[in-house]
């Protein structure tokens, strides 16, 4: 099996299933996790995202709380909670969010003074209402990510980097891949190339699936010296104008936006750096002089935002496994545990199902219902 992308998708699905198939993961840039990987907020929330989603992040919270027998010698998760709020205009969104049947048992509702409490920046007055998501948690998304490779290349796996699929062609049953490397080949081709994933797609002959790449902004910046600050959760504005989440010492800021954008090494915007410290300024006490780093990466979303997961039927062997979108870590062990049964043609985990999991909605040849 050829795996096109060396982030989390192609390293999970590839160490999913290093021990059935010989597979070889090709990756463009010198360091796997380069792109969308490793620019993530880390968080995990089980009530983030559509329902589908939110499906896909609760069948992975076995994984993240009790990772394999010598994945990685440290914890993939640490307590951090997510503190959803909104304003008095923003008030109405909140309430139809928090009553959602899913989302309604993973949260509690917060109000008055305890808002402050739980997020010590925020400025008095400026929330009205707020939602707590107490098991909300930060992932070690270079633990996971280095665990899952370590996996596939421990198997009959290999990474090589520096290798940009520039040509993809079938023929007697085998995917040819050229790079500047070498040829490789396959019966089966995973598409897990993010960003590229509707280029990989053309390049293949198998059409696009119009996922399209979106930037967003981070940065961090000095952390305030404020007794609970590097405990308190991730505080988000329920709309997603903006949030900030205590980062190591640090506070990670993002502007949460959404700018449709090509695949490519993406940057930051001055004026989008900009908006997001006005915007946390204005919700917060917070005032930032110093800002440390700044970075911008993809979040790549078909357009009924649910990622697209399966074999196509216009091709043989062509697997898609792409359009995380925003969700594409805290989701990884679940989806390549459904990638890894459909590319077996192995029975769909029982525990998916269970949960809501409709494979139908994630195939690559569904029609967009919008
Ligand atoms: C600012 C920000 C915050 C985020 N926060 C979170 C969060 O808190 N929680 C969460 O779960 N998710 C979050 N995400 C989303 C998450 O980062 C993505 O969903 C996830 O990383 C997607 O992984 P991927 O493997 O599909 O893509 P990528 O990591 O981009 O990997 C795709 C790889 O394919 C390679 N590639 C492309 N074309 C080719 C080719 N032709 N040949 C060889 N290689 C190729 C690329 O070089 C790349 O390395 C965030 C994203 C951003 C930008």
């Amino acid at each position: 099996m050829l795996v096109i992308g060396a982030g989390i998708a192609g390293a999970s699905v590839a160490a999913k299933l290093a021990a059935d198939m010989r597979v070889a993961i090709l990756e463009q840039e010198m360091h796997p996790g380069y792109h969308s990987t490793g620019r993530s907020a880390a968080l995990y929330s089980e009530i983030y995202g559509p329902a589908q989603v939110r499906v896909l992040t609760r069948a992975s919270r076995d994984f993240y709380r009790a990772p394999p027998a010598g994945f990685n010698a440290s914890p993939l998760i640490n307590a951090r909670g997510a503190l959803y709020i909104a304003t008095h205009a923003q008030t109405p969104q909140l309430e139809r969010f928090a009553s959602l049947p899913d989302v309604a048992p993973a949260i509690v509702p917060v109000a008055g003074d305890r808002i402050c409490e739980l997020s010590p920046l925020l400025r008095r007055g400026y929330a009205a209402a707020a939602i707590l998501e107490g098991d909300s948690m930060d992932i070690d998304v270079h633990a996971l990510h280095s665990g899952y490779l370590r996996i596939a290349r421990g198997g009959s796996g290999r990474l090589v980097t520096d290798a940009q699929v520039q040509r993809l062609d079938f023929t007697a049953g085998m995917w040819r891949a050229q790079t500047p490397r070498a040829v490789f080949s396959a019966p089966i081709v995973v598409n897990a190339a993010g960003a590229w994933a509707d280029s990989v797609g053309s390049m293949a002959g198998v059409g696009s699936r119009r996922i399209q790449p979106f930037r967003r902004t981070a940065l961090t910046v000095d952390a305030p010296d404020i007794a609970g600050l590097s405990t308190s959760p991730m505080t988000i504005d329920i709309d997603e104008q903006f949030y900030w989440k205590p980062d190591a010492g640090r506070l990670l800021i993002s502007l949460a936006e959404e700018t449709p954008v090509p695949a490519g090494d993406v940057q930051p915007e001055e004026l989008d750096v900009a908006l997001a410290v006005e915007r946390v300024e204005a919700a917060s006490t917070l005032q930032i002089h110093r800002i440390q780093h700044t970075w911008a990466g993809l979040r790549s979303f078909a357009p009924d935002r649910l990622p697209v997961i399966g074999f196509t039927s216009s091709a043989d062997g062509f697997f898609w496994l792409a359009g995380q979108g925003g969700y594409g870590i805290q989701t990884a062990p679940a989806v390549a545990r459904l990638a890894a049964a459909l590319i077996a043609r192995r029975a769909i985990p029982e525990d998916l199902l269970r949960l809501g999991l409709d494979v139908a909605a994630l195939s690559p040849d569904r029609q967009y219902l919008l």
